[in-house]
């Protein structure tokens, strides 16, 4: 089982999803594609992790921050080793392009595609040198022979759960925790919620009710409403 802070639940397990693996045999099988990432699931499975804060790992800029109409939201982050990790699939994106981020800022949160068509993850990976490729560059659409196509894939890419252990990746969700301090208390519909401040933009904040069954996403708290689950995109 991995676990990785990049993704930061109440559970706070995640894995690579069975047939999801980078250049997973059994993900070429199933759809004729070569797979140039990760995808992180909860171990909880289906669309359990809706909605879940996906944070950056290590600092850097943010060199692609939109929505995609199939692949959902998609964030590039360039890094001081020249690298560049992208984030799909996206529900929600908290990041604009330009913007430097620190590690273990949120970027956005777990959602399904830009038509809802898939179950909730996050495919995560590392192209090694940023700029060269689209930011939705999907190989096996340019390179149909999966041989050949595996190959442009090692030459171009990292292998992603390799690039997160060198970055200590599985290692920082106490430093993660110390850096965001004690837990906030925030009064939302009358009733007190106690949880970790992740980020606050504009007027309103993000909580991640860490401590409790609930997680609180919302821009506003006067209209927030505390769903028991992730709420649905919509
Ligand atoms: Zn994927």
């Amino acid at each position: 089982m991995t676990f990785y802070p990049m993704l930061d639940t109440p559970t706070t397990r995640y894995s690579v999803q069975p047939g999801t693996g980078f250049l997973d045999e059994g993900y070429l099988k199933a759809t004729g594609s070569q797979h140039e990432s990760v995808d992180f699931n909860a171990i909880t499975g289906g669309d359990t992790d809706l909605g879940d804060p996906v944070y950056v790992v290590e600092g850097g800029t943010v060199r692609a921050a939109f929505w995609h109409k199939g692949i959902g939201g998609i964030v590039l982050i360039e890094h001081p080793d020249g690298s560049e990790a992208h984030y799909w699939h996206l529900r929600d994106i908290h990041v604009r392009k330009g913007s430097y981020l620190n590690a273990g800022d949120l970027i956005g949160q777990v959602g399904k595609g830009g038509r809802g068509q898939w179950y909730a993850h996050l495919h995560f990976g590392v192209r090694k040198k940023a700029g060269q490729l689209a930011a939705d560059h999907w190989p096996s659409t340019h390179i149909k022979d999966p041989v050949k196509c595996a190959a442009f894939i090692r030459e171009h890419y990292h292998e992603p759960l390799a690039w997160l252990e060198a970055r200590n990746a599985k290692k920082r969700i106490d430093d993660l925790q110390a850096q965001r301090g004690e837990p906030t208390r925030v009064l939302m519909n009358e009733q007190e919620i106690t949880g970790q401040l992740v980020q606050v933009h504009g007027n309103g904040f993000t909580i991640d009710a860490r401590t409790n069954p609930v997680r609180i996403y919302t821009n506003d708290p006067d209209v927030g409403s505390i769903p028991a689950t992730p709420q649905k995109a919509p």
